[in-house]
């Protein structure tokens, strides 16, 4: 089964789910449409045809240099031959300077073509957005024009052996020489496309201590760290004192090499400062916030990749009766089948509705700005999970042949595996989510959301019929839920137990709303959406009350859960 980029549907979603009814669309319909099949047929044609050898062949190390699967050089090269990777990137560097949304959906199409390929753009551009964000004039006007356009590649250098989660616990050091420059010394591992054969030269954004920096992640600062030097004229020079010593053999991407990578082993390597000193971190999130949404979508993307390849395999495959069909029939007429394929497929659009939502905040400017930050965590760990849920039902849908290789079903599940864990795990999602963006900011955002979707919810009632009170059901199950967390009397130890079911139960209720939204808004092409508002409700958005009533509990002991984990 070849990959069909899901154009109509992702169309419908910019323009009449992403956005709240009634707002213009971010690019007038022919000409967003015209710009997506271009940009899907690139991806199916040139992108596609690689995934499988990408995850065959892999990635491989030598001597310190590493070489990517083939065809990765001639088809990364096209990519940005034809402006792919500048197309939400500032105008000022050579950038299209198209909406984030327009940019979010080529890269669904990137990323269920193949997974590992794309986290080299998603990295350039992470790092193309931190040095606009804080770097010099000086070191913008070298670097960004080259990275805008994906000649040169960029990384976010952040892990270390002893500091995953935890940065505040990074020793990498940052010497200043006093002449703006610095010398940059440590290691750092999981590095993605940290070495590569794909470019000339690579930007690495490193997380660095100074002298006498404050200890914890107040005392951390961010370097930009070239592979290879740049003379003021553009020109390449000599190579930094900085290699990879080795890649990770990995359970999928294997395409994407994720390298451990040494700094100043031989005398230290050469970084500029990027923003101020000790507030590295914060300029990182410039990086990592665009990033945990790219990451949120390779869920959408690999979700919508492993519907279309369980589907088609349903219907080919035949087993058992079924009323309708002589003989054995097609195993999507068997009920059971038909529902996980249905399942698949609401999840899939809710995940795509709610990533595109956060985009389109993005492009709302400053006044998006408490919707993008509340949404991204959701973003990053509900599209995350549903990707990994739905890869799973698509090897399920396949019986024995989705276990075996050679369908690629399971490829989907080993290569969307990682997005849980890389960009922050999606525990650390939930963190975020209840502590900063619903505790601390007191939660007036949510309630805005929150009436937001009862009135989508409202307006869909007469296509959807009674299951809407489902949805409502959920949106009120999320407000009691998200009132217990803001209530003084909720402790810090309930508030983190209770953190990762939170966050699924706001994907869910806000799922649900989003797809009633294009319920409401439907013709006659998208009918399906009125079907998948009324299966969402039945079989997913149910869950919704049990969720909140496991985050109301007051009877649960921390105690309880420390012991059992042999830390009592
Ligand atoms: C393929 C791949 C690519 C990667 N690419 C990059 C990259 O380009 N740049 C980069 O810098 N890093 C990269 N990483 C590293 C990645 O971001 C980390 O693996 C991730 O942040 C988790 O850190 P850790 O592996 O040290 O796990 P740990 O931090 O040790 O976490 C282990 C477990 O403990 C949980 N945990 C930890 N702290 C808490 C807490 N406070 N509360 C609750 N639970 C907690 C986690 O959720 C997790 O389940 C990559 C990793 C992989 C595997």
């Amino acid at each position: 089964m070849t990959y069909r980029p899901p154009i109509d549907e992702i169309l419908f979603t910019l323009a009449q789910v992403a956005v709240p009814p009634g707002s213009p669309p971010p690019l007038p319909a022919e000409e967003l449409a015209a710009i997506l099949e271009e940009a899907g047929r690139f991806c199916a044609e040139r992108i596609a045809p690689l995934d499988r050898t990408s995850d065959l062949v892999g990635a491989r190390w030598e001597d310190g240099r590493v070489t990517t699967p083939p065809g990765f050089r001639e088809a990364y090269a096209d990519w940005i031959a034809g402006g792919w990777n500048a197309v939400a990137q500032p105008e000022a560097y050579g950038g299209s300077g198209l909406p984030v949304s327009v940019g979010t959906a080529a890269m669904e199409m990137f990323t269920s073509s193949c997974m590992a390929l794309s986290t080299l753009p998603v990295l350039s551009q992470g790092a193309a957005d931190a040095i606009e964000a804080h770097a010099s004039e000086a070191l913008k006007a070298l670097y960004l024009p080259r990275l805008v356009s994906g000649e040169w590649t960029g990384t976010m250098n952040l892990t270390e052996p002893q500091a995953g989660s935890d940065l505040g616990l990074l020793r990498t050091r940052a010497e200043p020489l006093g002449d703006g420059r610095h010398r940059i010394t440590g290691s750092k591992i999981f590095i993605t496309f940290g070495a590569h054969d794909l470019a000339e030269n690579i930007i690495h954004l490193v997380l660095a201590r100074l002298p006498d920096a404050p200890a914890g992640v107040k005392g951390i600062s961010l370097f930009l760290v070239p592979q290879r030097f740049v003379a003021a004229d553009g020109t390449l020079g000599a190579e930094n004192d900085l290699r990879c010593a080795g890649i990770e053999h990995k359970l999928g991407i294997r395409g994407s090499p994720t390298c451990t990578m040494v700094f100043g082993d031989g005398g230290g390597a050469i970084g500029w400062l990027v923003g101020e000193e000790n507030k590295g971190l914060a300029c990182m999130f410039t990086m990592m916030n665009k990033a945990r949404l790219a990451t949120g979508l390779q869920g959408v993307a690999m979700a919508e990749k492993a519907t279309q390849k369980a589907a088609a395999y349903a219907l080919d495959r035949r087993q058992g009766r079924a009323s309708g069909f002589d003989g054995a029939a097609p195993i999507a007429a068997h009920p059971d089948l038909a529902k996980t394929l249905a399942r698949m497929k609401a999840l899939t659009t809710a995940a795509r509705a709610i990533a595109y939502a956060a985009a389109a905040a993005i492009d709302g400017g400053a006044s998006g700005d408490a919707r993008a930050s509340l949404l991204t965590p959701v973003v990053k760990a509900f599209c995350t999970d549903i990707g990994c849920e739905v890869a799973s039902l698509g090897i399920q849908v396949h019986g024995g042949m989705g276990f075996v290789e050679e369908t690629g079903a399971a490829q989907l599940l080993r290569d969307i595996r990682i997005a849980p864990i890389y960009e922050g795990t999606n525990a650390i999602q939930a963190i975020d989510l209840v502590m900063r963006k619903i505790v601390r900011e007191g939660g007036a955002e949510v309630a805005r959301l929150i009436a937001e979707c009862r009135a989508d919810v409202a307006r869909a009632e007469n296509r959807v019929g009674p299951s809407a009170a489902i949805l409502a059901d959920a949106l009120t199950a999320l407000e009691a839920a998200t009132a217990h967390l803001l209530s003084p009397a909720t402790g810090e130890a309930a508030k983190l137990l209770v953190a990762q079911t939170y966050l699924r139960l706001f994907g869910l209720a806000l799922g649900g709303a989003l797809l009633s939204r294009g319920a409401a808004a439907a013709g006659t092409r998208q009918a399906d959406w009125t079907r998948l508002a009324r299966i969402y409700a039945e079989d997913i958005a149910a869950e919704a009350v049990g969720l909140a009533g496991q985050v109301l509990s007051t009877r649960r002991d921390p105690a309880d859960y420390r012991a059992l984990a042999g830390v009592g």
